[in-house]
């Protein structure tokens, strides 16, 4: 049997069990499991395809740069970039910085002005706090609603103050809610200022075009369709902000990740294929558990915008259940979260709630669920009970606790 044979051998297998993983796997925002044809792909580039892609002298580092010319080729079809607009990094956490770090570097000296709404991820809000602790960037916040759309008039405020880039997400790793970026982006370029545009959670799954909307920075991730973790891409609308990015903040590029970039690829590829169907599914599956939640568990909220979110996210809060104890007694059964996995671990309250303006009793009560194309009907109804059962017990617990 050749090796792609057995891969793909192996990967059915894999297949068989991800169906009926334990816990049942609801956590798609935090990452997302390698559709089996990827891995395969990544395999065969490891073990077949293994040349450096800088290695010009001869056809094994030609093989390798045609795996990252096809990849590049993906993404930018995916993002509707150009080739020549495509790097690839080592997930968003990097093109957030490449990008902040590129705008700065291009301020020549004076402190780079930064908008950026109050619920960006971490990524951002780190990649901006760096700029700001070393008084090369200042920041004025944009505020969201209940609902953790962006405020018109908080934006248009902040536009008015000359800013030089406006970091907004394309879509709301916690609760799901999805971002006018073509409205923003030209209402950014009409101040005179740049965007930087974190899809991470949106890339795939909502429209998005690079070219045709002149994003100034794209950024997203491999792992959250499906692909290889350690890899992803910025996607520029200029293609000579690469070469300034390469002068300026890099310095020069190293050995690509040849088998990460194929795997990255290949994601984008299926995503773009059949990622209107997958999503589809997955917004049924997860109307269904939302149905069911909202039918057995009085008092629950869902947050978000409910008429415009990511169609696998479902944030909910049980106010006055503290969000540990449900999940602990979920922990071997769902795999939930009470918000974004943080690069430390750490548990913090969300500053995404926060900024919602939710109370403190919907936060201590608020939940993550993500579901995937791999969830299945069975795991859907199942998860529904465990929640529903979970969060009783916890009640009933409280309820001896007070009484
Ligand atoms: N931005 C958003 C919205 C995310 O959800 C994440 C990951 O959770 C990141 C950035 C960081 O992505 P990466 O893990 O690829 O560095």
């Amino acid at each position: 049997m050749n090796r792609i044979a057995l891969a793909q051998k192996e990967t059915a297998v894999r297949d068989t069990r991800i169906a009926t993983l334990r816990p049942i796997y609801l956590d798609h925002h935090s990452t997302t499991p390698v559709d089996p044809r990827v891995a395969a792909i990544v395999l065969d580039t490891m073990v077949n395809a293994f040349g450096n892609a800088n290695s010009v002298d001869h056809t094994h580092g030609e093989a390798a740069m045609d795996l990252v010319e096809r990849a590049t080729a993906e993404v930018a079809d995916l993002t509707g970039s150009d080739v020549s607009g495509v790097r690839f990094t080592s997930g968003s956490t990097e093109s957030i910085r490449l990008a902040i770090g590129h705008a700065i570097a291009m301020r020549g000296g004076r402190a780079l002005r930064i908008a950026a709404t109050t619920v960006e991820h971490q990524a951002v809000l780190d990649a901006i706090g760096i700029g700001v602790r070393s008084g090369l960037a200042e920041v004025l916040w944009v505020d969201v609603d209940a609902e953790a759309n962006v405020r018109p008039e908080s934006l248009q405020a902040a536009l008015r103050e000359s800013v030089d880039l406006v970091c907004v997400m394309a879509a709301n790793n916690e609760v799901g809610t999805i971002y006018p970026i073509e409205q923003i982006a030209r209402d950014v370029h009409l101040a005179g200022g740049k965007i930087l545009v974190d899809g991470t959670q949106a890339v795939g799954r909502v429209d998005l075009r690079v070219t045709d909307w002149d994003l100034d920075y794209l950024a997203f991730s491999s792992h959250k369709i499906y692909g290889p973790k350690g890899v992803g891409a910025l996607a520029v609308a200029g293609n000579d902000v690469h070469t300034e990015i390469t002068a300026r903040v890099l310095g020069h590029d190293g050995t690509l990740n040849v088998p990460g970039i194929a795997g990255f690829g290949e994601a984008c590829r299926l995503i773009g294929l059949e990622g209107v169907g997958d999503e589809k599914r997955v917004r049924a599956s997860r109307d269904r558990l939302e149905a069911r939640l909202l039918r057995d568990l009085p008092g629950i909220v869902v947050n978000g915008n409910r008429g415009n979110r990511l169609a696998h996210n479902l944030h909910i809060s049980l106010p006055g259940l503290p969000n540990d104890a449900v999940i602990g007694r979920l922990r071997n059964k769902v795999a939930v979260s009470t918000g974004a996995a943080c690069s430390s671990g750490a548990q913090t309250p969300s500053h995404v709630l926060k900024a919602m303006g939710l109370s403190e009793e919907m936060q201590e009560g608020a939940i993550r669920i993500g579901l995937g194309k791999y969830t299945t009907q069975d795991e859907v109804d199942c998860a529904a009970d465990e929640i529903v059962a979970a969060a009783r017990e916890v009640a009933e617990s409280m309820q001896g606790v007070r009484g």
